[in-house]
């Protein structure tokens, strides 16, 4: 295959083009937000999750001393009751009845509100670890805005650049040796690297450092020959830096 070599040279532009463009692909892909953001939506989930169990605990105490307060409320009318009842009997039997039922009543008011002050104290707990969880999900929630406010410049800074780099594409392949550009495609899609400059009888693609046979077939190609290294395959590019001349 041959192609002028002004041509070929044009390859190393293309080529350093798409490597930025690949660059740019594999930071895109690597964002440090990106695996941030990750990490800090499994936080939030654990403390989703958390405040889940502990508004539940809450719940269930508050439900624990609505029903002590409706036993109070009940022992309460029913002592109310006996009171009345004790005022309007004067039957000795039923006063011996009604003091004693009220001197149980009243026992069953003190443990009652006994028990009162413990759930109330536990519903105070579980109500400050439920809010502890709570303002840590407020920061959490803070924290991933604020990634993804960085992610998105970021990805902004690339969409930009990824722009210019498609323009200067553009340009560059508009006017390319169509037989070149495919030979060039065609390499590229297999290793990344399509043409590479050939310096110190080295070849850029692959680092590879060509001696005897190799050295002299790429000395001894016309200049508008499109030369292939050996061990890559990408299309090695001679200008006045390959040293051959
Ligand atoms: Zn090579």
């Amino acid at each position: 295959m041959k192609a002028p070599n002004a041509e070929q040279k044009k390859l190393l532009e293309l080529q350093q083009t798409d490597s930025s463009l690949d660059r740019l692909m594999h930071r895109e892909k690597n964002l440090p937000e990106s695996a941030l953001l990750q990490e800090a939506a499994a936080e939030r989930d654990g403390i989703v999750s958390r405040l889940a169990t502990e508004v539940g605990a809450v719940e269930d105490a508050e439900a624990d001393l609505g029903r002590l307060e409706s036993d109070a409320a009940t022992v309460s009318a029913r002592m109310q009751r006996d009171d009345k009842r004790l005022q309007q009997t004067s039957s000795v039997k039923d006063v011996t009845a009604l003091e004693s039922e009220l001197e149980s009543l009243r026992g069953r008011t003190a443990v009652l509100e006994e028990q009162q002050l413990d759930v109330m104290q536990t519903v105070e707990d579980a109500r400050g670890v439920a809010d502890a969880t709570r303002a840590e999900g407020v920061e959490i929630d803070a924290r991933i805005a604020d990634i993804r406010a960085q992610r998105q410049t970021a990805l902004d800074d690339i969409a930009e650049q990824r722009g210019t780099l498609a323009g200067t594409r553009h340009v560059l392949t508009e006017k390319l040796d169509a037989e070149l550009l495919e030979a060039y495609e065609k390499q590229r899609a297999k290793t990344g690297i399509g043409a590479a400059l050939f310096r110190a009888g080295t070849c850029g693609g692959c680092t590879m450092s060509l001696t005897g046979q190799d050295l002299a077939t790429i000395r001894a190609a016309a200049l508008d020959d499109v030369v292939r290294c050996p061990e890559c395959n990408c299309i090695v590019v001679r200008t006045e830096e390959s040293g051959l001349w």
